[in-house]
């Protein structure tokens, strides 16, 4: 059987011929391989195990009871434009949480080009758990920031009320270099956990979807929240980041622009978008801070909704041009 390579893959899929999908980890179906040409053609390597980058923080020392079946909440859906194997990721505890948990794309938010701007931004409820003594640091220090004091400076952050209530904070991972930005707005309690940004599932389907743009947090590409802290309600709930929250924490994110190499902002999750641009739209390119910013779905969404996976795609062709300085 040849193989192409997965843009090669992709030009298939944007041309209407479309890839092979098939479910991740289970047997492609049995199909002979001189009936479907197009299928024949298409074949992906697998990804390469995914590899902690250098200002990935180190994972915490949690015992690992279990190992996570490959292909547990997105067992029924499909792989990222290729039929490449779900790598295990060591399970972390507690148990992930399900995709629902996310405060994401909602049913309404289907393919229209402004999915973005019917969503409320939610009341930051008032808890206090803890108090912290340490003080605030400013605008200016984080500013003046370099990589391991920025990365330092999140763990032990109190600018606003999320340092009572989070578990850890969850800086960002990925190339020191990236020049493309993958922008996700909290950590979900998953997240929390593993204390990396888009965990579980949806970080397996996003370093796919990173591997087909030739890139990988180990090279190229660097993923972060608006908020670095877990937003939840009473209950341990996730919920959106207030703006206040979104305020208090914007100058980490912008220092972080500014010291990867920044071409490219993509905004992953409807939220996201908002929350950086107060509203953004599908298939359009804005600017923040002269860097262009593309949306597109969150991985999580993709897993929840497989049939998206295509114009999450086009999302990224779009970013690619713009990264190229081609749009
Ligand atoms: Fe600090 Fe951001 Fe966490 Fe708020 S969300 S405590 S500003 S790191």
């Amino acid at each position: 059987m040849s193989q192409l390579s997965p843009r090669s893959a992709v030009f298939l899929d944007e041309m209407g011929i479309g890839t092979r999908w098939v479910l991740r980890g289970g047997a492609a179906p049995a199909q002979p391989e001189s009936s479907d040409p197009v299928a024949e053609a298409v074949h992906v390597e697998p990804p390469a195990p995914r590899a902690r980058s250098a200002v990935e923080p180190a994972a915490p020392a949690a015992p690992v009871a279990a190992t996570a079946p490959a292909k547990a909440a997105g067992a029924d859906s499909m792989a990222w434009f290729d039929d490449a194997p779900v790598p295990a990721r060591p399970a972390t505890a507690p148990a992930p949480a399900p995709a629902a948990a996310r405060p994401a794309a909602s049913a309404a938010a289907e393919d229209d080009a402004a999915w973005f701007d019917d969503v409320p931004a939610a009341p930051a409820p008032v808890r206090a758990r803890r108090e912290s003594a340490m003080p605030a640091v400013s605008d200016e220090e984080i500013a003046a920031m370099d990589w391991p004091s920025l990365q330092s400076a999140v763990k032990s952050c109190t600018r606003c009320n999320l340092c009572r209530t989070r578990v850890a904070a969850v800086p960002g991972r990925g190339d020191p270099q990236a020049s493309w930005i993958m922008l996700a707005t909290m950590p979900t309690a998953e997240d929390e956990s593993a204390i990396e940004p888009v965990a579980g599932e949806p970080g397996i389907l996003l370093d796919n979807m990173l591997r087909a743009l030739d890139r990988s947090t180990a090279q190229g590409a660097y993923v972060t929240n608006l908020v670095k802290c877990r937003p939840s309600n009473d209950d341990g709930s996730d919920r959106l980041p207030s703006g206040e929250e979104l305020a208090a924490c914007r100058p980490y994110l912008d220092r972080e622009l500014q010291l990867a190499q920044t071409r490219v902002l993509v905004t992953i999750g409807q939220t996201a978008a908002k929350g950086l641009l107060g509203g953004a739209a599908r298939g359009a390119i804005r600017s923040y801070n002269g860097a262009p910013v593309v949306a597109t779905y969150h991985p999580s969404d993709l897993l929840r909704k497989p049939e998206d996976k295509g114009k999450a795609w086009s999302d990224l062709c779009l970013a690619k041009a713009a990264h190229a300085g081609r749009r």
